[in-house]
Order: structure tokens, then sequence, then C-alpha cells
């Protein structure tokens, strides 16, 4: 589960998206916390990235693609090793989006598409969810 959902102040503004009904779900199952881009190298607080074509860009011109994909390349280390079978990830993020994330202008415009993560947990048969779309669990 991304960490942000479950309060864990990891996300650019230094802030989390702690979600309640996300919470509640440690009755019925054993929530992995992750943050992708923590795993990724990159500090908090920092830029805000969004995915542009195939690369993913900070709003200050930085490329940060490598720390995504090695972001990505760790959680789905980390699903194989705890067994996980479903993410439930944080909507619109560049790394944990599913379905629908930001278009890369850094004007609040979405667009369709996965984030890093999300995208290659998929590919990867591990069920995605985020917190807007929890049907299924
Ligand atoms: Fe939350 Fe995912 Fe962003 Fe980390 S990368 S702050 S878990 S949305």
């Amino acid at each position: 589960m991304s960490a942000c959902l479950l309060g864990e102040s990891c996300r650019y503004d230094g802030g989390a998206k702690r979600c309640e009904a996300a919470i509640a779900l440690a009755s019925r199952y054993e929530l992995v916390p992750v943050c992708p881009e923590i795993l990724g190298g990159m500090p908090v607080p920092r830029t805000p990235a969004e995915i542009r074509g195939d690369r993913v860009v900070s709003a200050d011109g930085e490329d940060r693609t490598e720390k995504f994909l090695l972001g990505a390349g760790r959680t789905l280390a980390l699903a194989r090793a705890t067994g996980a079978v479903k993410a439930l990830l944080k909507s619109g993020s560049p790394s944990c989006g599913h379905g629908l994330v930001h278009d890369g202008s850094f004007s609040g415009g979405m667009k369709p598409g996965d984030g890093v993560t999300a995208a290659l947990l998929l590919a990867n048969g591990i069920a995605v969810y985020t917190e807007l779309d929890m049907a299924g669990l």
C-alpha cells in the first residue's frame, strides 16, 4: 500500500494522504507500506514530478525517469518478497497512480495512464487499486 495513504509523510510536499478506508483494510489484509519514490532515492520534500511522454520530469526540469524506475523495481521486489498479490496505491501520482495521472503540464490537468510503479506491478500480475476505486478489495 502507498505509505502516504497510511499516514506516512512521504509526499513531495512533506505531507501525507491518510485514508481511513485504506487503513481499515488492516482487519482483512497484512498491509505492507511502500513509497516508491523514497525507494528510488528521492528526498522529502522534493520538487513535484509528472509523466511526460516516456519520461518522468520534475517541475524544475530534472529528468527523474531512472529514479522512478529504480523505485518501481524495488517496489516489485518487495511485493515478491512479501507475497503481495494486490496493491492499493495513491491515485494521480506519477509513481502510484492508476488509470489517470497528471498530464505533464504541471497545471493540474489529467490524462489516461498509470504511474511507473503501478504499471510495473500490473505487468507482473499484481492487481492494482487506488483509494478512489477500492471495489474488489
Ligand atoms: Fe505516496 Fe506513492 Fe507518492 Fe510515495 S510515491 S508519496 S507512496 S503517492
